[in-house]
């Protein structure tokens, strides 16, 4: 059975082909700024063959149609017509407080994704245009939503509730939701296989540490805690989100004449390494060059973020009362030992102890034999486990 896993956002479409028997990867794209002079798509088969193209889509159905007409091409395609296509499986960033799962869309739940605008503004309406037109163009496949918020609903109400006023709160929908679920779902399944335990049975700590960075607590495969909160901009240092800082920051910065808009920039988009560095880059790697090259900046950069995270695992392991793995995923999570053994080393204390050279090597367990807990880098895969959720929801 072919699977479409499609990710519409507001100005990109990202979209892969599995054949779910094998969960091969047939076919994977990226159309990028939709709507403007140089709309692009970038496409690659299993055959390994590529295509890079200036194509024009004012739309998300009209890029959506590229990408069909990409996997169609009679050269570089993986199948001749769309009828092969049995089902789609959607990300969609923000489900609210009611959905715990991946479902069948329909009429109620795209209300549903329609009700979570005002809670995901960027997200949530390029989710649901990705929807509709894949409905027009797919009249007859079964379509699946896939939340990022879904895998984070099994929180306890001790750790979702923001101590603020409770009517205020249950009015405005005001909450710690947590967002990268699919993410720290797919590592915590994964993590399950490469330790040869059930998922029911283990504590672990997963961290997601790309452009947007965050950390979740899972007990025996249910989220108890995860650092981000109402929105993404919660928790851990991240490369352009500050994470934590005292609300007042807020207030104190509107008071001086910021207006909000100019906060909500400030805080989402030039905060994190960002704005700490001062070297106009966000990407780990530029801030480890600045670091090699004398950088005072950048090195405090580096400083505050591993600081946040010893600080979060340190938290989790007492919310766990113990843990089995720590996961690193994700760009920086994946890809720099530097970062991992600096959080490490301040990790002892609960058992932690990293083999240097497998650290260095990126292998899936870094940890030393014996280490406890173990200490695993696992690289996230977010479409693949949404074709997974896709299969398991049209086969139930
Ligand atoms: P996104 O959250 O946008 O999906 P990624 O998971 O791709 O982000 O992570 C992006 C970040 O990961 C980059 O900003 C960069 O800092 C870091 N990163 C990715 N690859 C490497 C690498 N090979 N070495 C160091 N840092 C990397």
């Amino acid at each position: 059975m072919k699977i479409l896993v499609i990710n519409t956002g507001s100005s990109s479409v990202k979209f892969n082909l599995y054949e779910s028997a094998g969960e091969k990867l047939l076919a994977k794209g990226l159309i990028e700024r939709i709507n403007a002079p140089d709309t692009h798509l970038n496409y690659s088969n299993h055959r390994g063959q590529k295509v890079e193209k200036e194509i024009a889509a004012n739309s998300s159905e009209a890029a959506i149609s590229e990408a069909c007409l990409a996997l169609m091409d009679k050269k570089t395609g993986v199948i001749s017509n769309l009828t092969e296509i049995e089902g789609i499986g959607h990300r969609v960033v923000h489900g609210g407080a009611t959905i715990s799962g991946a479902v069948k869309v329909s009429a109620a739940i795209k209300q549903v994704i329609l009700d979570c605008f005002s809670l995901a503004p960027l997200h949530n309406p390029p989710n649901y245009e990705g929807i509709e037109a894949c409905e027009h163009l797919f009249p007859n496949v079964p379509m699946v939503a896939v939340f990022d918020t879904a895998f984070h609903q099994t929180m306890p109400s001790a750790a979702y509730t923001y101590a603020i006023p409770k009517d205020i709160a249950d009015k405005n929908q005001i909450r710690r939701y947590g967002f990268h679920g699919t993410s720290h779902y797919f590592v915590a399944v994964t993590a399950a296989q490469v330790l040869g335990r059930d998922l029911d049975t283990l504590k672990l700590i997963t961290a997601h540490l790309g452009n947007g960075c965050s950390i979740t607590a899972v007990n025996c495969g249910k989220v108890v805690d995860t650092s981000m909160g109402l929105t993404p901009l919660e928790g851990l240092v991240m490369g352009t989100r500050c994470g934590d800082i005292d609300p007042a920051v807020v207030i104190f910065l509107s008071r001086l004449g910021y207006s909000l808009d100019e906060v909500d920039r400030l805080l989402n988009k030039g905060s994190g390494l960002l704005g700490l560095a001062g070297i106009g880059s966000n990407d780990m790697r530029d801030i480890l060059k600045a670091i090699a090259n004398g950088s005072a900046p950048a090195k405090l950069a580096l400083d505050v973020f591993v600081h946040r995270l010893v600080k979060y695992v340190g938290a989790y392991a007492a919310v766990l009362n113990g843990f089995d793995a720590l996961i690193f995923t994700a760009g920086i999570g994946e890809n720099v030992a530097q970062v991992r053994a600096m959080v490490c080393e301040q990790l002892t204390y609960l058992g932690i102890h990293l083999d240097p050279a497998l650290n260095k090597a990126n292998a899936l367990t870094i940890s030393r034999e014996g280490s406890l807990p173990a200490v695993l880098v696992i690289p996230t895969n977010e479409e693949l486990m949404i074709a997974r959720e896709t299969l398991r929801v049209l086969m139930s």
